[in-house]
């Protein structure tokens, strides 16, 4: 089994779409084994977002991840950062995201694209130790 970070972007919550993500991880057959809603600090913004820094888009990233609540939660099951990034599809929800994934049918712009995903195990033990400090081994 396999473990992954996955977030609802405040535009997700904004948009009344925590039910339908959280729906379609349980269809999915995925286990949420940690879950919260939190503001995200700045600290907690740019440790996540390291490896954007210096990018054209990282100062409004940064602007948006923070300006409101996220729902946060730890994912379990076989190959579950690869089926929840199925579930999420690309991260332009009109170029790349395939239809009947969440960022083709709820999102039309890359920035606002509702929800995040780890990319790697490495990346998933990261940002698990970052948003579940009391969970992570
Ligand atoms: P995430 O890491 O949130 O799961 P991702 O792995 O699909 O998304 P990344 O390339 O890691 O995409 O980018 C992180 C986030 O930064 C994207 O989800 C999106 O919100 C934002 N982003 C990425 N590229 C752009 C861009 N060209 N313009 C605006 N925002 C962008």
């Amino acid at each position: 089994t396999e473990q992954t970070l996955i977030l609802v972007k405040p535009d997700g919550v904004a948009r009344g779409l925590i039910g339908e993500v959280l729906s379609r991880v349980e269809r999915k057959g995925l286990t949420i084994a940690a879950l919260k809603m939190e503001t995200v600090s700045e600290e907690l913004a740019g440790a996540h977002y390291a490896e954007h820094e210096g990018k054209a888009f990282y100062p409004s990233l940064i602007e948006f991840i923070t300006s409101g609540p996220v729902v946060a939660a730890v994912l379990e099951g076989p190959r579950a950062i690869a089926a929840f990034r199925q579930l999420a599809g690309g991260t332009d929800p009109v170029e790349k995201a395939l239809p009947g994934s969440i960022r083709a049918d709820f999102a039309l712009e890359t920035q606002f694209n509702l929800v995040h995903g780890s990319d790697s195990p490495e990346s998933a033990k990261r940002e698990i130790a970052l948003w579940f400090p009391e969970f992570a081994q």
